[in-house]
């Protein structure tokens, strides 16, 4: 059989931090990563810019091959993991080769979600979450006059404006009233949404796919409104799930995802799990969630790591703060913590200019910083995440803070990192 001291399944950002971690320590115990992609490793956040050409996709690499071979890291690509085996401290790949671990990370991410339309197994639709998705699309996007994306979250809104600068005509699918949910309120939302009505992209909001029938040259959607909507390209990105099929009968808690605790364990002995994958302590509540975001699987990959190699450096998870920032026609919008809330403790300050496409929005509770979501406004979205993070007392700046977040912010970190 072969075998890892340490055993990491994934080759994206949980997994490559957990390497890191792991060196740091240990400069010469095996470590191996095992991921059923075929590429060097790469971020799924820069598939939009593949769509689109703006990045080549040999040239998205998160690390060289040179970088593997300095530290010593070996690599199994093309193999997913389909068995864990824990009383053998060994897990099972697609081809039925073994491996065994001393200790074991998962951290296989997330996988699109195929909303249960009848029809849609009969139709060759496009997702966006490898860097072979981002190819297919990207090539389907070069023969298509008409595309219809399920969906309006960051990969179908990223998806139809890549399409529509193609020549495409668009026509967005989203079931909930508003594009972005959980991302920006209805009033940020719109604004969002107006810009690709201005620029030509059929919004349809509120509405349902009801069914796909498939055609000679594409397929025809049916809304639950009675409209049928013809495309050749049908994009899918009603929202992801964990990667965790392989731990069927494993004896490992699940819930959404694979549950951990603060080092990143989880219930079996040696075996952590990070990042897209992991259902962890929340930052806003007691509750255990999946964030699904980039900066929490860095994170919780560099935790697991660390805890792997039982590094005395390690600090416990203190939950995950979302923070993203999503450029659509020339325009900025970010969105850190929060962006809405019924909590009527909080204090909510708006400021929004329809005519400008301005919008900001700041949410406190306690003189601690939520969320901060805007649109066009002049704005740091690390220094935020910092403030929300580290829950900075803002009770004696507030008024500061509220009227320049920007400069305040900084400040306050400046005196805290100085
Ligand atoms: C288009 C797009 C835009 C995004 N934009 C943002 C953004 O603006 N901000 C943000 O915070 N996040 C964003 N995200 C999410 C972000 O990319 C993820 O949170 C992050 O990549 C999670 O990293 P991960 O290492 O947990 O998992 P993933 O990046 O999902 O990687 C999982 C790894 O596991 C491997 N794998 C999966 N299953 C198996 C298996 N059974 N066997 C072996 N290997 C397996 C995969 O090949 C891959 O290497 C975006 C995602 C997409 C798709």
């Amino acid at each position: 059989m072969n075998a890892s001291k340490y055993l990491i399944v994934g080759s994206s950002h949980a997994a490559l931090e957990a390497a890191r971690a792991i060196r740091m320590q240990d400069d010469a115990g095996s470590i191996t990563l095992i991921s059923r992609d075929t590429h060097a490793p790469y971020s799924p956040t820069v598939l939009p810019y593949v769509v689109s050409g703006r990045s080549s996709a040999d040239r998205v690499s998160l690390r060289t091959p040179d970088y593997f071979q300095a530290e010593a890291i070996n690599r199994v690509t093309g193999q997913a993991l389909t068995r864990l085996l824990p009383a053998e401290q060994a897990v099972e790949l697609e081809d039925g080769q073994r491996w065994h671990y001393e200790k074991l990370l998962l951290a296989t991410g997330a996988t699109p979600v195929i909303p249960p339309v009848p029809g849609l197994d009969r139709i060759d639709y496009r997702v966006l979450r490898t860097l072979d998705d981002a190819i297919a699309l990207r090539d389907a996007a070069g023969k298509a006059a008409n595309a219809v994306v399920l969906g309006a979250g960051l990969v179908g809104m990223h998806g139809a404006e890549n399409l529509a600068e193609a020549g495409i005509a668009v026509s967005v699918v989203e079931m909930q009233s508003q594009v972005l949910p959980g991302y920006f309120d209805a009033q940020a939302a719109e604004l969002i949404r107006a810009a690709f009505d201005r620029q030509g992209v059929t919004m349809k909001m509120g509405r349902r796919a009801q069914r796909v029938e498939p055609q000679a040259d594409g397929c025809r959607v049916h809304l639950d409104n009675g409209e049928v909507l013809n495309a050749d390209l049908l994009l899918v990105g009603t929202g992801v799930r964990p990667v965790t099929d392989y731990c069927q009968g494993s004896g490992l808690d699940l819930d959404q995802g694979i549950l951990v605790d603060d080092h990143m364990a989880t219930n079996l002995p040696n075996i952590w799990a990070a990042g897209d994958v992991a259902q962890a302590r929340d930052f806003y509540s007691d509750a255990k969630v999946v964030t699904g975001i980039l900066p929490d699987a860095v994170e919780q990959g560099r935790i697991a790591g660390m805890a792997m190699v039982e590094d005395p450096a390690l600090q416990p998870y203190r939950g995950g703060v979302p923070i993203n920032t999503y450029t659509f026609y020339g325009q900025q919008a970010i969105s850190v913590g929060i962006s809405d809330t019924a909590d009527t403790a909080a204090q909510v300050a708006v400021d929004f200019d329809a005519e400008r496409g301005y919008f900001q929005k700041i949410i406190l509770k306690d003189g601690r910083l939520q969320g901060i979501s805007a649109i066009n406004a002049a704005l740091d979205p690390g220094i935020l995440w910092q403030l929300i993070l580290r829950r900075t007392d803002l009770s004696e700046v507030k008024a500061e803070f509220l009227a320049q977040p920007l400069e305040t912010g900084r400040r306050l970190m400046s005196d805290t990192w100085r």
